[in-house]
Protein backbone atom coordinates (compact mmCIF):
# COMPACT_ATOMS: atom_id res chain seq x y z
CA UNK A 1 0.00 0.00 0.00
CA UNK A 2 1.52 3.58 -0.96
CA UNK A 3 1.83 5.87 2.33
CA UNK A 4 0.16 9.59 1.82
CA UNK A 5 1.84 11.76 0.19
CA UNK A 6 2.46 14.94 2.24
CA UNK A 7 0.52 17.77 1.17
CA UNK A 8 2.41 20.90 -0.09
CA UNK A 9 0.20 22.37 -2.36
CA UNK A 10 -2.05 25.16 -0.57
CA UNK A 11 -4.52 24.42 -3.47
CA UNK A 12 -4.57 20.42 -2.77
CA UNK A 13 -4.58 20.87 0.77
CA UNK A 14 -8.30 22.87 -0.01
CA UNK A 15 -9.23 20.45 -1.39
CA UNK A 16 -8.32 17.33 0.66
CA UNK A 17 -9.74 19.44 3.54
CA UNK A 18 -13.16 20.35 1.18
CA UNK A 19 -13.74 16.53 0.82
CA UNK A 20 -13.53 16.17 4.29
CA UNK A 21 -15.59 19.04 5.53
CA UNK A 22 -18.64 18.25 3.33
CA UNK A 23 -18.62 14.45 4.51
CA UNK A 24 -19.10 16.36 8.12
CA UNK A 25 -21.27 19.44 7.29
CA UNK A 26 -22.14 19.23 3.56
CA UNK A 27 -21.19 20.63 0.33
CA UNK A 28 -18.18 23.30 1.17
CA UNK A 29 -19.38 26.35 0.49
CA UNK A 30 -17.90 28.21 -2.90
CA UNK A 31 -14.79 30.03 -2.49
CA UNK A 32 -14.84 33.11 -5.06
CA UNK A 33 -11.06 32.59 -5.18
CA UNK A 34 -11.24 29.29 -6.24
CA UNK A 35 -13.52 29.94 -9.45
CA UNK A 36 -15.74 26.69 -10.74
CA UNK A 37 -12.53 24.80 -9.45
CA UNK A 38 -12.59 22.18 -6.54
CA UNK A 39 -15.03 23.45 -4.39
CA UNK A 40 -17.44 23.89 -7.36
CA UNK A 41 -16.84 20.13 -8.44
CA UNK A 42 -17.49 18.74 -4.78
CA UNK A 43 -20.48 20.38 -4.61
CA UNK A 44 -21.59 19.45 -7.83
CA UNK A 45 -20.46 16.37 -7.01
CA UNK A 46 -22.27 16.19 -3.25
CA UNK A 47 -25.17 17.19 -4.85
CA UNK A 48 -25.62 14.43 -7.50
CA UNK A 49 -24.72 11.86 -5.18
CA UNK A 50 -27.40 12.41 -2.30
CA UNK A 51 -27.94 10.14 -0.17
CA UNK A 52 -28.20 7.00 -2.31
CA UNK A 53 -24.83 7.45 -4.33
CA UNK A 54 -23.17 8.84 -1.05
CA UNK A 55 -20.71 5.86 -1.32
CA UNK A 56 -18.90 6.49 -4.08
CA UNK A 57 -18.79 10.54 -3.46
CA UNK A 58 -16.84 9.20 -0.20
CA UNK A 59 -14.84 6.65 -2.12
CA UNK A 60 -13.45 9.29 -4.93
CA UNK A 61 -13.83 12.87 -3.90
CA UNK A 62 -11.78 13.69 -0.72
CA UNK A 63 -9.06 11.29 -2.59
CA UNK A 64 -8.15 13.00 -5.45
CA UNK A 65 -4.99 13.88 -3.62
CA UNK A 66 -4.70 10.02 -3.34
CA UNK A 67 -6.61 7.49 -4.16
CA UNK A 68 -5.04 5.35 -1.13
CA UNK A 69 -6.12 8.18 1.45
CA UNK A 70 -7.47 6.72 4.53
CA UNK A 71 -7.07 2.71 3.19
CA UNK A 72 -5.97 0.61 6.15
CA UNK A 73 -5.49 -3.20 4.37
CA UNK A 74 -8.69 -5.22 4.75
CA UNK A 75 -8.30 -7.35 7.84
CA UNK A 76 -8.29 -10.99 7.13
CA UNK A 77 -11.43 -11.83 9.25
CA UNK A 78 -13.14 -9.58 7.09
CA UNK A 79 -12.07 -10.82 4.07
CA UNK A 80 -13.11 -13.89 4.78
CA UNK A 81 -16.80 -12.85 5.58
CA UNK A 82 -17.12 -10.98 2.20
CA UNK A 83 -17.36 -14.45 0.95
CA UNK A 84 -18.98 -16.69 4.02
CA UNK A 85 -21.98 -13.84 4.77
CA UNK A 86 -22.15 -13.43 0.51
CA UNK A 87 -26.04 -14.06 -0.18
CA UNK A 88 -27.19 -14.36 -3.97
CA UNK A 89 -30.33 -12.85 -5.35
CA UNK A 90 -32.62 -12.63 -7.99
CA UNK A 91 -32.60 -8.75 -8.96
CA UNK A 92 -35.30 -9.16 -11.74
CA UNK A 93 -36.60 -12.03 -13.73
CA UNK A 94 -33.06 -13.05 -15.38
CA UNK A 95 -30.60 -10.78 -13.26
CA UNK A 96 -28.90 -12.07 -10.48
CA UNK A 97 -26.04 -11.06 -8.10
CA UNK A 98 -23.66 -13.92 -7.08
CA UNK A 99 -21.08 -11.59 -5.63
CA UNK A 100 -19.42 -10.39 -2.47
CA UNK A 101 -21.04 -9.30 0.78
CA UNK A 102 -18.61 -6.61 2.65
CA UNK A 103 -18.46 -3.07 2.10
CA UNK A 104 -14.62 -2.98 1.25
CA UNK A 105 -13.53 -1.63 -1.87
CA UNK A 106 -12.20 -4.75 -2.35
CA UNK A 107 -15.13 -6.27 -1.98
CA UNK A 108 -16.51 -6.87 -5.51
CA UNK A 109 -19.60 -7.38 -7.58
CA UNK A 110 -20.28 -10.31 -10.09
CA UNK A 111 -23.51 -9.77 -12.30
CA UNK A 112 -25.31 -12.99 -13.66
CA UNK A 113 -28.16 -12.47 -17.23
CA UNK A 114 -29.74 -15.51 -17.76
CA UNK A 115 -30.31 -15.02 -21.69
CA UNK A 116 -32.23 -18.37 -21.98
CA UNK A 117 -29.07 -19.42 -24.39
CA UNK A 118 -26.40 -19.17 -22.16
CA UNK A 119 -25.07 -17.01 -19.28
CA UNK A 120 -23.49 -14.20 -19.40
CA UNK A 121 -21.48 -12.89 -16.50
CA UNK A 122 -20.15 -9.64 -15.50
CA UNK A 123 -17.28 -9.23 -13.85
CA UNK A 124 -15.99 -12.16 -11.83
CA UNK A 125 -14.60 -11.30 -8.26
CA UNK A 126 -11.38 -11.74 -6.89
CA UNK A 127 -9.49 -15.23 -6.76
CA UNK A 128 -9.99 -16.30 -3.38
CA UNK A 129 -14.19 -15.74 -4.32
CA UNK A 130 -14.89 -15.80 -7.88
CA UNK A 131 -14.06 -19.40 -8.08
CA UNK A 132 -16.23 -20.21 -5.23
CA UNK A 133 -19.16 -17.76 -5.34
CA UNK A 134 -19.90 -17.70 -9.05
CA UNK A 135 -21.00 -21.52 -8.74
CA UNK A 136 -22.22 -21.32 -5.49
CA UNK A 137 -24.21 -18.34 -6.13
CA UNK A 138 -25.57 -19.76 -9.61
CA UNK A 139 -26.63 -23.05 -8.06
CA UNK A 140 -28.62 -21.54 -5.39
CA UNK A 141 -30.80 -19.23 -8.23
CA UNK A 142 -31.30 -22.47 -9.92
CA UNK A 143 -28.85 -21.79 -13.05
CA UNK A 144 -25.97 -24.78 -14.31
CA UNK A 145 -22.63 -23.41 -13.96
CA UNK A 146 -22.25 -25.37 -17.83
CA UNK A 147 -24.34 -22.69 -19.63
CA UNK A 148 -22.13 -19.70 -18.96
CA UNK A 149 -21.20 -18.82 -22.10
CA UNK A 150 -19.84 -15.27 -22.30
CA UNK A 151 -17.89 -13.09 -19.40
CA UNK A 152 -17.62 -9.28 -19.75
CA UNK A 153 -15.00 -8.04 -18.08
CA UNK A 154 -15.19 -4.33 -17.11
CA UNK A 155 -11.92 -3.59 -16.31
CA UNK A 156 -8.89 -5.86 -15.98
CA UNK A 157 -7.95 -5.08 -12.11
CA UNK A 158 -7.78 -8.46 -10.31
CA UNK A 159 -10.72 -8.10 -8.35
CA UNK A 160 -13.04 -8.40 -11.26
CA UNK A 161 -11.11 -10.83 -13.82
CA UNK A 162 -10.16 -12.95 -10.60
CA UNK A 163 -12.28 -16.16 -11.02
CA UNK A 164 -12.34 -15.18 -15.26
CA UNK A 165 -9.48 -18.01 -16.19
CA UNK A 166 -11.50 -20.62 -13.80
CA UNK A 167 -14.34 -20.01 -15.60
CA UNK A 168 -12.63 -20.32 -18.84
CA UNK A 169 -10.88 -23.54 -18.26
CA UNK A 170 -13.37 -25.37 -16.49
CA UNK A 171 -16.19 -24.17 -18.60
CA UNK A 172 -15.05 -22.92 -21.94
CA UNK A 173 -16.40 -19.98 -21.38
CA UNK A 174 -15.69 -16.46 -23.71
CA UNK A 175 -14.13 -13.63 -22.08
CA UNK A 176 -14.96 -10.49 -23.75
CA UNK A 177 -12.71 -6.97 -22.91
CA UNK A 178 -11.19 -4.21 -24.92
CA UNK A 179 -7.84 -4.00 -26.79
CA UNK A 180 -6.71 -1.77 -24.83
CA UNK A 181 -7.61 -3.70 -21.36
CA UNK A 182 -6.29 -6.82 -23.36
CA UNK A 183 -2.64 -5.11 -23.18
CA UNK A 184 -3.24 -4.06 -20.02
CA UNK A 185 -4.13 -6.72 -18.69
CA UNK A 186 -0.87 -8.05 -20.46
CA UNK A 187 0.99 -5.89 -18.39
CA UNK A 188 -0.33 -6.98 -15.27
CA UNK A 189 2.90 -8.55 -12.99
CA UNK A 190 0.43 -11.46 -11.71
CA UNK A 191 1.03 -15.12 -12.66
CA UNK A 192 -0.08 -15.54 -16.36
CA UNK A 193 -1.80 -18.54 -14.94
CA UNK A 194 -4.02 -16.55 -12.85
CA UNK A 195 -5.12 -14.57 -15.77
CA UNK A 196 -7.57 -15.26 -18.42
CA UNK A 197 -6.72 -16.38 -21.88
CA UNK A 198 -6.47 -13.31 -24.58
CA UNK A 199 -10.14 -14.24 -26.41
CA UNK A 200 -12.90 -11.42 -27.54
CA UNK A 201 -11.89 -8.11 -28.05
CA UNK A 202 -15.29 -5.70 -27.20
CA UNK A 203 -15.37 -2.88 -29.94
CA UNK A 204 -17.05 0.86 -28.71
CA UNK A 205 -20.09 1.23 -28.99
CA UNK A 206 -21.28 -2.59 -30.43
CA UNK A 207 -24.13 -4.32 -29.32
CA UNK A 208 -23.84 -8.19 -28.50
CA UNK A 209 -26.94 -10.15 -28.20
CA UNK A 210 -27.47 -13.38 -26.97
CA UNK A 211 -31.20 -14.91 -26.69
CA UNK A 212 -33.17 -13.06 -25.04
CA UNK A 213 -30.63 -10.28 -23.93
CA UNK A 214 -29.01 -7.69 -25.81
CA UNK A 215 -25.77 -5.47 -24.50
CA UNK A 216 -24.33 -2.03 -25.55
CA UNK A 217 -20.45 -1.65 -24.91
CA UNK A 218 -19.22 1.69 -24.63
CA UNK A 219 -15.29 1.96 -23.27
CA UNK A 220 -15.26 4.43 -21.04
CA UNK A 221 -11.25 4.81 -20.32
CA UNK A 222 -10.43 6.88 -16.82
CA UNK A 223 -10.26 4.29 -14.08
CA UNK A 224 -7.78 1.84 -16.45
CA UNK A 225 -7.20 2.22 -20.19
CA UNK A 226 -9.57 0.17 -21.66
CA UNK A 227 -12.70 0.06 -19.32
CA UNK A 228 -15.49 -1.36 -20.65
CA UNK A 229 -18.88 0.33 -19.82
CA UNK A 230 -22.43 -1.14 -20.26
CA UNK A 231 -26.46 -1.01 -20.86
CA UNK A 232 -28.16 -3.98 -21.37
CA UNK A 233 -31.79 -4.99 -20.70
CA UNK A 234 -33.44 -7.49 -18.62
CA UNK A 235 -37.09 -8.78 -18.16
CA UNK A 236 -39.21 -7.56 -15.32
CA UNK A 237 -42.75 -9.60 -15.27
CA UNK A 238 -44.31 -7.67 -18.30
CA UNK A 239 -41.61 -4.91 -18.87
CA UNK A 240 -38.34 -4.41 -19.74
CA UNK A 241 -35.74 -2.65 -17.44
CA UNK A 242 -32.71 -1.17 -18.65
CA UNK A 243 -29.25 -1.50 -16.72
CA UNK A 244 -26.20 0.55 -16.60
CA UNK A 245 -22.52 -0.24 -15.57
CA UNK A 246 -20.11 2.00 -15.18
CA UNK A 247 -17.23 -0.48 -15.13
CA UNK A 248 -14.87 1.23 -13.63
CA UNK A 249 -14.76 3.34 -10.60
CA UNK A 250 -11.36 5.09 -8.47
CA UNK A 251 -8.61 7.61 -9.12
CA UNK A 252 -5.53 5.30 -8.96
CA UNK A 253 -4.09 5.73 -12.42
CA UNK A 254 -1.66 3.01 -11.62
CA UNK A 255 0.29 5.62 -9.46
CA UNK A 256 1.02 8.07 -12.41
CA UNK A 257 2.27 11.50 -11.71
CA UNK A 258 2.20 15.11 -13.02
CA UNK A 259 0.77 15.37 -16.54
CA UNK A 260 0.23 11.83 -16.97
CA UNK A 261 -2.21 11.97 -13.70
CA UNK A 262 -3.64 15.35 -14.81
CA UNK A 263 -4.68 13.08 -18.51
CA UNK A 264 -6.01 10.44 -16.17
CA UNK A 265 -8.39 12.77 -14.72
CA UNK A 266 -9.39 14.69 -18.36
CA UNK A 267 -10.06 11.45 -19.88
CA UNK A 268 -11.81 10.52 -16.83
CA UNK A 269 -13.87 12.87 -16.99
CA UNK A 270 -14.81 12.65 -21.07
CA UNK A 271 -15.46 9.55 -20.32
CA UNK A 272 -18.18 9.98 -17.93
CA UNK A 273 -19.57 12.90 -19.83
CA UNK A 274 -20.38 10.61 -22.60
CA UNK A 275 -21.92 7.65 -20.95
CA UNK A 276 -24.04 9.80 -18.79
CA UNK A 277 -25.64 10.93 -22.55
CA UNK A 278 -25.69 7.29 -23.55
CA UNK A 279 -27.37 6.58 -20.05
CA UNK A 280 -29.87 9.51 -20.43
CA UNK A 281 -30.89 8.27 -24.01
CA UNK A 282 -31.17 4.81 -23.55
CA UNK A 283 -33.81 5.78 -20.40
CA UNK A 284 -31.87 3.24 -17.92
CA UNK A 285 -33.68 3.31 -14.64
CA UNK A 286 -31.24 0.51 -12.87
CA UNK A 287 -28.09 1.18 -12.06
CA UNK A 288 -25.68 -1.78 -10.85
CA UNK A 289 -22.41 -0.95 -9.41
CA UNK A 290 -18.89 -3.07 -10.20
CA UNK A 291 -18.61 -3.26 -5.90
CA UNK A 292 -21.34 -3.99 -3.51
CA UNK A 293 -20.64 -0.69 -1.29
CA UNK A 294 -21.36 1.29 -3.91
CA UNK A 295 -25.07 0.36 -5.27
CA UNK A 296 -25.95 -0.26 -1.79
CA UNK A 297 -25.92 -4.44 -2.71
CA UNK A 298 -26.59 -6.33 0.53
CA UNK A 299 -29.41 -3.45 1.60
CA UNK A 300 -31.46 -3.24 -1.59
CA UNK A 301 -30.95 -7.36 -2.15
CA UNK A 302 -32.30 -7.87 1.68
CA UNK A 303 -35.30 -5.33 0.85
CA UNK A 304 -36.55 -7.70 -1.92
CA UNK A 305 -36.16 -10.61 0.09
CA UNK A 306 -39.10 -9.35 2.35
CA UNK A 307 -42.49 -10.32 1.27
CA UNK A 308 -43.54 -7.19 -0.54
CA UNK A 309 -40.30 -6.23 -1.53
CA UNK A 310 -40.70 -6.92 -5.52
CA UNK A 311 -43.66 -4.67 -5.37
CA UNK A 312 -41.56 -1.46 -5.63
CA UNK A 313 -37.93 -3.08 -6.72
CA UNK A 314 -35.77 -1.24 -4.82
CA UNK A 315 -32.67 -1.37 -7.44
CA UNK A 316 -35.33 0.65 -9.74
CA UNK A 317 -34.39 4.72 -9.28
CA UNK A 318 -35.30 6.44 -12.57
CA UNK A 319 -33.26 7.75 -15.28
CA UNK A 320 -32.19 10.90 -12.63
CA UNK A 321 -30.16 9.00 -10.71
CA UNK A 322 -28.47 6.79 -12.61
CA UNK A 323 -27.15 9.73 -14.41
CA UNK A 324 -26.84 11.16 -10.90
CA UNK A 325 -24.78 8.30 -10.23
CA UNK A 326 -21.92 8.77 -13.19
CA UNK A 327 -21.79 12.35 -12.56
CA UNK A 328 -21.06 12.08 -9.08
CA UNK A 329 -17.91 10.18 -10.21
CA UNK A 330 -17.19 12.93 -13.03
CA UNK A 331 -17.54 15.82 -10.76
CA UNK A 332 -15.13 13.70 -8.00
CA UNK A 333 -12.93 13.76 -11.60
CA UNK A 334 -13.25 17.26 -12.47
CA UNK A 335 -12.30 18.37 -8.88
CA UNK A 336 -9.17 16.20 -9.53
CA UNK A 337 -8.81 17.98 -12.48
CA UNK A 338 -8.97 21.86 -11.28
CA UNK A 339 -6.57 20.73 -8.53
CA UNK A 340 -3.79 19.86 -10.28
CA UNK A 341 -4.38 22.07 -13.59
ZN1 LIG B 1 -10.21 -1.37 -10.57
Amino acid sequence: MKSTRVIVNRRRSFALAAGICSLLFGPPPLNASEGSSVADNFRKAFEAAGTQHFNLYNMLCPRIENANAGKIAQPKEARKDSIEKAVSAKVFDNLYYVGEYAFWESSASSWVVDTGEGIVLIDTLNPDSGPILIEKGLREQGLDPQNIKYIVVGHAHGDHYGGARYLQDKYGARIMMSAAEWDFLAKDKRDPAQKPRKDMVIKDGETFRLGSASFSFYVTPGHTPGTVSTIFIVKDGPKERKVAQWGGTGFGFGGAEGDEKLNWFKTYVQSAERFKNVIRESGADVLIANHPGLDNTVEKNAALSQPSGRDSNPWVIGNDRVVAYVQTAQSCAAAGLAAYQ
